[in-house]
């Protein structure tokens, strides 16, 4: 019997999980417990680590995973190298869904860095007025650059903050380029720091920077180990019809 194993976290996870839900394909949704109020889906959830890639073995045999699709975000590499491993280890086919990165239009002005200590090194210098666009869980690395005043977007609201100088928005988005171009405006930004997550959700701060003329610190995705890159919901369908799962029953 079916029982496909969805990681999630992401917009794109929840229009999978919505599917399979609706076509009554077996499923389980995982979440890595980061938000307090994650979205309720359609599927039974579990929430929490696995343990590594060894932890992800055991879960997969102990409940009978005949699938995975690894739909966490595209800088979540630990998970996704775990999820790699585990299903080698198991023989549970494996597939990814995720977004192509962003590129560069006309009129950005984009300055690459590698991963998060690169983009922390590069805001070395005079005070500026940051929107740093990263989440919640590398603030702290950002405390190197105390000079600057930030502009946090968060999901939750946060418990105390690493650094001296900030402001905080709490919302979950997805944002328009309107309320993107207003809010940096509002705030008198001066350099957007943004992570390369790709796909439309997140895309509107970039829109707004440029439309503005705001330079953007970007911060490149992690290298992840080879897999089946799936990217829409469409071709996981396709993806599962062909390793076996029986669609629409
Ligand atoms: P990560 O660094 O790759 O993962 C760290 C550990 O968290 C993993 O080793 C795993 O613990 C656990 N974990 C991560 N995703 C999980 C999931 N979907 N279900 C169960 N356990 C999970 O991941 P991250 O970057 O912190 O991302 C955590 C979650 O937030 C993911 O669901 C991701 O899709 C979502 N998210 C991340 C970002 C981002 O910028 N990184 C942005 C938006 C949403 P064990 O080793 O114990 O199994």
């Amino acid at each position: 019997m079916t029982h496909l194993l969805i990681l999630g976290g992401t917009t794109e996870a929840n229009a999978l999980a919505q599917t399979v839900a609706e076509q009554g394909i077996p499923a389980t949704y995982s979440y890595a417990g980061r938000v307090e109020n994650p979205r309720p889906q359609p599927l039974p959830v579990r929430v929490g680590g696995f343990g590594g890639a060894k932890g992800l073995a055991s879960y997969l045999r102990d409940h009978a995973v005949t699938h995975v699709v690894d739909a966490t975000h595209p800088f979540a590499a630990q998970m996704s190298g775990n999820a790699v491993a585990a299903c080698h280890e198991t023989g549970v086919p494996h597939a990814a869904l995720t977004r192509p990165a962003w590129d560069a239009q006309d009129g950005d002005r984009w300055h690459h860095v590698a991963d998060i200590n690169g983009a922390v090194d590069a805001l070395s210098g005079a005070p500026q007025r940051v929107f740093l666009a990263v989440g919640r869980m590398h603030l702290e690395d950002f405390a190197a650059q105390p000079q600057h005043h930030y502009l946090l977007r968060l999901v939750d609201e946060p418990d105390g903050l690493p650094l001296p100088s900030c402001d905080v928005v709490v919302s979950r988005g997805p944002f328009t380029v309107a309320e993107d171009q207003a809010l940096l405006q509002q705030h008198g930004i001066e350099l957007v720091v943004s992570k390369n997550a790709g796909g439309t959700g997140a895309r509107a701060k970039l829109d707004a920077a440029r439309a503005l003329g705001v330079p953007v610190l970007m911060i490149d995705r992690p290298a992840l180990p080879q897999r089946t890159e799936l990217s829409n919901v469409a071709q996981v369908l396709d993806w599962l019809a062909h390793s076996g799962v029986n669609l629409g029953v």
